[in-house]
């Protein structure tokens, strides 16, 4: 492996990102193995809860500051952190592909999203519009204004280790917030590497110490945030398992949270689909980033006149799809995680077999040289039943579940009956049906698609989903509004006091 970013030869240290100080960590390290080849390639200290309050004491002096800078003065500063993914762009994203196993393609496409959401930052920066009401008083203005929350604290997933803190962090920023990021313990080295690249930024603007903060380490340092009164807003992203913890830990202090977790996507394809378009969305979306995206496509519910028909033609798809390193651009299927992802996809094998589900598409493990991290999987299809508890589940990795259906009420029935609500699709050429999938009586997701898969967002629009993912909102749209305040202001510039609602009130 040919040095990418200059790696650390020793264990290196979270904390703010303006200085160089890094904050006194306790001797604990997290040891960050490539599932692409099984090497080590950095320690980084774990943070201490010392550590952790410090960061939040600075954080919070930090807010007190920024907040009073103006908002397209923040996009100012937000725009050059652009700049400098540009720059950074395929080191960035060399080091997401090694780190977390996803092809370079994607790696540098999620540098790419940071870009994207730092550029329409800035332009939001100018646009934290508020509103102006007729009031029912005479010579009264009445309006409402957005504020500025806090610390931000910022949960994220090893599966987009760096682009959900950017789709949080910009945002927070020009909005006027601090920010406290808790990576992945599975994905560290990525997100020093964001604080390194920022870092220039920050200092040249003179942008106070603790605007950006890191802290790292596992589930403890994401219950700190959690139960932590001190951070006005914890935007989690991750299983839906850790979604309902955080959820209880900020409901129990009164706090706000933005929950972005599991989802269990499917695409209905009709017989008035264009197979030609359908097949490779279907197949990118089943086993890109190996199947760890949220909106992986796990399920296909297929109409059954041409359930054959796309059956073989996934077959073939499949078998001409290359597993191997993901920096090796000839290859489209990287590696999971780590070996207990390996556990989580052997597991669900074993029961799809067990309830009696047909492997279209043969599962198994891969050895053997360019291999040896033993993270590499066979992307599967298995013939299956909707209601199977496994089929009900989310598992990371790349088994499609192959469901069959009759009229689309029963497809988009068969859709909407899981516990998760992310990303949905369907592949028609019938206006009817797909508008009938985008209607009310549609598709419950967060994202539903038409003749496109489940998977590839873009930035613009917002990002989220309903049920067991969360129902948060990050990105595009007016998803700013989740890390701001609104405050409504009334003010009378007559020389009466008249009272709401007529109530008269003499003295
Ligand atoms: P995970 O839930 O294991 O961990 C996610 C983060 O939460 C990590 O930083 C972890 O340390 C932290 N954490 C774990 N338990 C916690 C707790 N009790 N309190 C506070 N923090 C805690 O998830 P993962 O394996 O890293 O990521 C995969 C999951 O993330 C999948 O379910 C995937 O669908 C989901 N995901 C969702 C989205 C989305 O936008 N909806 C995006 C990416 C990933």
């Amino acid at each position: 492996m040919q040095s990418i970013l200059p790696l650390p030869t020793q264990p290196v240290k979270p904390g703010t990102s303006t200085g160089q100080q890094f904050w006194q960590s306790s001797e604990k390290t997290i040891d960050s193995y490539s599932p692409a080849d099984g090497q080590l390639i950095a320690r980084v200290h774990v943070s201490s809860r010392a550590d952790y309050d410090r960061v939040v004491e600075t954080a919070q002096a930090a807010f007190q500051q920024w907040r009073q800078v103006p908002a397209p003065r923040r996009g100012e500063i937000v725009r050059q952190m652009g700049e400098q993914f540009r720059r950074y762009k395929r080191e960035l994203g060399t080091l997401v592909s090694y780190e977390m196993g996803k092809s370079l393609q994607e790696g540098l496409g999620e540098v790419q999203e940071i870009i994207d959401i730092c550029d329409f930052a800035v332009g939001q920066s100018r646009q934290l519009y508020g509103l102006s009401m007729h009031s029912e008083r005479p010579a009264h203005r009445m309006f409402e204004q957005w504020h500025s929350l806090g610390v931000v604290g910022i949960i994220s997933a090893f599966n987009f280790p760096v682009a959900v803190w950017s789709w949080n962090a910009m945002l927070a920023w020009v909005c006027g917030d601090v920010c406290i990021w808790k990576p992945s313990e599975k994905t560290p080295l990525t997100a020093l590497a964001c604080q390194q690249i920022i870092g220039d930024v920050l200092r040249n603007n003179d942008v106070p110490e603790g605007v950006s903060c890191l802290v790292t380490g596992g589930r403890d340092a994401g219950e700190w945030l959690a139960r932590d009164p001190r951070i006005a807003l914890v935007s989690a992203t991750g299983s839906t398992r850790m979604g309902k913890a955080v959820a209880e830990a900020v409901a129990g202090r009164l706090g706000r949270s933005l929950l972005e977790l599991g989802g269990n996507n499917a695409i209905i394809v009709s017989e008035h689909a264009d197979l030609d378009l359908a097949i490779p969305a279907i197949v990118f979306g089943a086993v890109g980033t190996a199947g760890q995206r949220c909106t992986t496509t796990r399920r296909l519910i297929v109409q059954e006149s041409i359930y054959d028909d796309v059956k073989n033609r996934l077959k073939n798809a499949y078998a001409q799809l290359r597993i191997g390193s993901p920096l090796d651009e000839s290859f489209h299927v990287g590696p999971l995680i780590d070996q207990q992802a390996v556990k989580g996809y052997q597991t669900a094998v074993n029961e799809i077999r067990e309830l009696g589900g047909r492997f279209v598409v043969e599962p198994g493990l891969i050895d053997g040289s360019g291999f040896e991290s033993g993270c590499y999987v066979k992307p599967c299809i298995a013939e299956a039943e909707n209601q199977w508890p496994i089929v009900q589940k989310e598992t990371f990795a790349p088994i499609l579940y192959l469901l069959k259906y009759t009229s689309l009420d029963d497809a988009i029935a068969q859709q909407n009956a899981v516990p998760q609500g992310l990303s949905s699709a369907i592949f028609t050429l019938n206006m009817r049906e797909a508008e009938r999938f985008l209607s009310i009586a549609g598709s419950d997701c967060g994202i539903a698609n038409v003749n496109i898969g489940t998977s590839g967002a873009e930035i613009g629009g917002a990002f989220g989903g309903e049920k067991e993912t969360g129902g948060g909102r990050e990105s595009g749209s007016d998803a700013w509004k989740a890390y701001m305040r609104r405050q409504t202001n009334t003010v009378n510039y007559g020389t009466t006091m008249p009272l709401a609602q007529g109530i008269t009130f003499e003295l």
